[in-house]
């Protein structure tokens, strides 16, 4: 894998210096994490982004995060984020500006960025599949600027961001952004987690690790939790897996397989390469689910000629985030506590050490990790 790196000469950075709808133009500048193409990040001063659209608002960030998402972009795995974009979809932040038809907020409200912003009004919208709004859906930090920068333009502001509860921990609201609607929705419902079910998760990032704690929900009797991490399965353990496979010392579909009468009713992947893939498609049992949460950057081989026969079914998706006021009750109620997924932080001036951290997580025993703007 590359290392992210950033670009010390003024010269190359002029080379990706293009002008995003979003950017201001007011003459004010702010840091922003900004992509440069395959290995290049950089902290620059960008436009500070103003209001576009009556339906825009501008956030002043507090806290983000780095996804793998954005670990993947900065590699060049997902070639429809342009050199110049700033990253990140992820963020907790105070109101400083809205768009004249914004009625859900005003300046000064403390707000939860959704990854996915949504029109509210268009068929998908109507659906609550707002990860294919044709206004919206994951834009932020793909095809428009970011959140890790010091402000945030949002376009459909009244659909795309949730208003923070008094008192709140802010670093748990920062995992209602992206990690927990899309472990609990890709992994959890899709995968049609049940009372008793024995599952397994392959993969302990941050997404598996949303998964473990969201499936909790529907109290499955055993929760397998597969990775390569020692430290990570370990966490798993706390975080209440019942059972612990490091896939690098040990046959993990060889286990499952003697340890359950037939495989598991869920396996549900959370890493998004083709062994992680295969490992799930060799332990679903008869009538089963397999959960796809993973990004895939490659191909996998579905082994339809042994799968045919055994009724089950296949889901895989991006988050829709219509389960985040849900899961802020949860929160809020003490059932669910994401904050534990946190063991870095970092100041938005120190963010492309912060990628080096999240780049070798299992090195620097690291999970999700917070900026600070
Ligand atoms: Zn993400
Ligand atoms: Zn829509």
């Amino acid at each position: 894998m590359n290392s992210v790196t950033s670009i010390p000469s003024a010269n190359k950075s002029e080379a990706f210096n293009l002008q995003q709808p979003g950017n201001g133009s007011a003459g004010k500048t702010m840091k922003g994490l900004v992509y440069g193409g395959p290995g290049i990040l950089e902290l620059r001063n960008i436009p500070v982004p103003t209001i576009l659209h009556p339906t825009d608002a501008v956030i002043k960030i507090t806290k983000t995060t780095i996804c793998g998402t954005d670990l993947g972009i900065s590699h060049g795995k997902t070639p429809t984020v342009l050199p110049g974009t700033t990253l990140g979809h992820e963020g907790v932040g105070i109101v400083e500006e809205v768009g004249a038809a914004i009625r859900n907020f005003k300046k000064g409200d403390r707000v939860i960025i959704s990854c996915i912003t949504a029109d509210g009004s268009c068929e998908y919208c109507k659906k609550q599949m707002y990860s294919h709004c044709e206004n919206g859906g994951w834009i932020l930090g793909h095809t428009i600027n970011g959140t890790q920068a010091e402000f945030v333009r949002i376009p459909h502001a009244d659909n795309s961001l949730y208003l923070v509860p008094p008192g709140a921990d802010e670093e748990a609201m920062v995992m209602l952004s992206d990690v927990l609607p899309t472990g609990y929705e890709i992994g959890v419902l899709n995968g049609c987690v049940q009372p008793g079910d024995t599952i397994a998760i392959v993969g302990a990032g941050p997404i598996g690790m949303a998964v473990l704690l969201s499936a909790h929900f529907f109290s499955p009797a055993k929760i397998y939790m597969i990775d390569v991490d020692q430290n990570r399965l370990d966490l798993a353990m706390q975080f209440g897996a019942t059972h612990a496979i490091n896939s690098g010392n040990e046959d993990a579909v060889k286990q499952i397989m003697s340890e359950t009468k037939d495989g598991v009713d869920v396996a549900i992947e959370a890493v998004g390469i083709p062994d992680t893939f295969d490992i799930c498609q060799r332990i679903v049992r008869p009538g089963g689910h397999l959960a796809n949460v993973g990004v895939h950057g490659k191909k996998v081989e579905l082994e339809i000629d042994k799968l045919w026969i055994s009724n089950i079914t296949i889901t895989m998706g991006l988050v829709n985030t219509n389960t985040t006021p849900l899961l802020l009750k949860t929160i809020q109620s003490g059932k669910l506590e994401p904050a534990k997924l946190v063991t870095h932080r970092f100041k938005l001036d120190d963010i492309i050490n912060a990628y080096t951290v999240f780049g070798n997580a299992s090195k620097e025993k690291a999970m999700k990790v917070i900026i600070e703007a």
